[in-house]
């Protein structure tokens, strides 16, 4: 990928630079595009939907993997490793990161940096972290959008990596093909956050750290994990979730890791699995876009505002149930005075 040195940081550029700049894998106007994208400007947002509009017949073509794990489990340890890998192997990847947490921690903007020395370096790599604050529907939305831009790029992998532990993961889930949940040996399902439904959306269990003398503690947390799998059933139909070792430190376990992913885009991708839950996730982010702006436009509505607080204490006062509540307000925002229909 090369910087074209007559596009500065600073230049405005049209729709057309944009496009072009991107497809030809131009970093400078890759990094504006995304810029442009996270923007809550309204006029940025209609640039960059007609960029986006642009250039999605050239999206689609990357391997999109979702990478999750408790804080602290290794996990850009792991990108860092996997993905020197991939660019060894003339791979080109792109890392995202949905961070809902980053609005209250601040950002991690400059820790994502170093966090992944190696790669940050690497010209075939693009790390961008999603920014702070918003919904974590806006936040994921804007990690889908980006990670559309990427492919427009050239980048066939992206792998994006959940900050946050919860709902981000099932943010995660639903913008990617592979989802890889990453766990530490012997701490504990609790300590580590995980819910069982947070290991029935894994594609792939990898107990980390699988070094020194965590070896055996890992080994016996495959087995817990081999037989807690064999119980669930599996996130995507005709694949089996199996749970492996790793260690991202001395980068064992990870080209195996890496190999599992392969198998699981040769087998699915020829009987249409992976597409059709790409299709499923266009019309589940659709679902999502149009319940999030409904939601918005209800509670800036004034009608909504001025019965708002009445409503809400009378729900606390045992005046009125949620369900009628509900209704009052529906019925105000629709200028009707009174519920025609509970
Ligand atoms: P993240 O919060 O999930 O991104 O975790 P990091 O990648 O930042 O790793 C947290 C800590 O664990 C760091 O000190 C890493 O050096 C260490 N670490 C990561 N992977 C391994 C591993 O495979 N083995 C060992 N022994 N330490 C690791």
């Amino acid at each position: 990928m090369q910087a074209v040195g007559s596009i500065s940081k600073t230049q405005a550029l049209t729709v057309d630079d944009y496009v072009a700049g991107v497809l030809a894998g131009d970093r400078t106007v890759l990094a504006r595009a995304i810029t442009l994208i996270e923007s809550q400007a309204r006029p940025h947002q209609v640039q960059a939907q007609d960029i986006l509009q642009r250039l999605l017949p050239h999206t689609g073509k990357a391997k999109r993997i979702g990478i999750s794990g408790a804080p602290g489990v290794g996990k850009s340890t792991f990108i860092e490793a996997l993905g020197c890998h991939l660019i060894d192997n003339e791979h080109r990847v792109a890392v995202l990161t949905i961070d809902p947490s980053s609005a209250i921690s601040g950002g991690s903007v400059l820790a994502d940096k170093t966090r992944m020395d190696r790669l940050s370096r690497e010209l075939n790599a693009f790390i961008r972290p999603s920014p702070a604050g918003g919904s974590l529907g806006g936040v994921a939305g804007r990690t889908r959008e980006t990670m559309l831009v990427c492919e427009a790029a050239g980048f066939d992998t992206i792998i994006v990596e959940s900050l946050g532990v919860g709902q981000a993961e099932i943010a995660l889930r639903s913008m990617v093909d592979f989802f890889l949940l990453l766990l530490l040996p012997g701490a504990g399902d609790e300590l580590q956050g995980i819910k069982k439904g947070i290991m029935e959306i894994a594609d792939a269990v990898l107990i980390n750290k699988a070094d020194g003398d965590n070896r055996s503690a890992a080994q016996q947390a495959r087995l817990e994990q081999e037989s807690a799998l064999r119980c669930l059933l599996p996130a995507t139909s005709g694949w089996k979730t199996e749970a492996g070792l790793c260690s991202a430190r001395t980068g064992e376990g990870v080209a195996e890791a890496w190999k599992r992913i392969e198998a699981f885009y040769r087998e699915l991708e020829p009987k249409g699995i992976i597409a059709a839950r790409r299709r499923q996730q266009m019309l589940d982010w659709l679902a999502d876009l149009l319940r999030e702006e409904l939601q918005r436009d209800f509670y800036q509505d004034p009608r909504v505002q001025s019965r708002l607080p009445g409503v809400r204490k009378a729900v606390l006062q045992g005046e009125m149930t949620a369900v009628q509540a509900a209704a009052t307000l529906l019925a105000a925002r629709n200028g009707q005075s009174k519920i025609s229909e509970l």
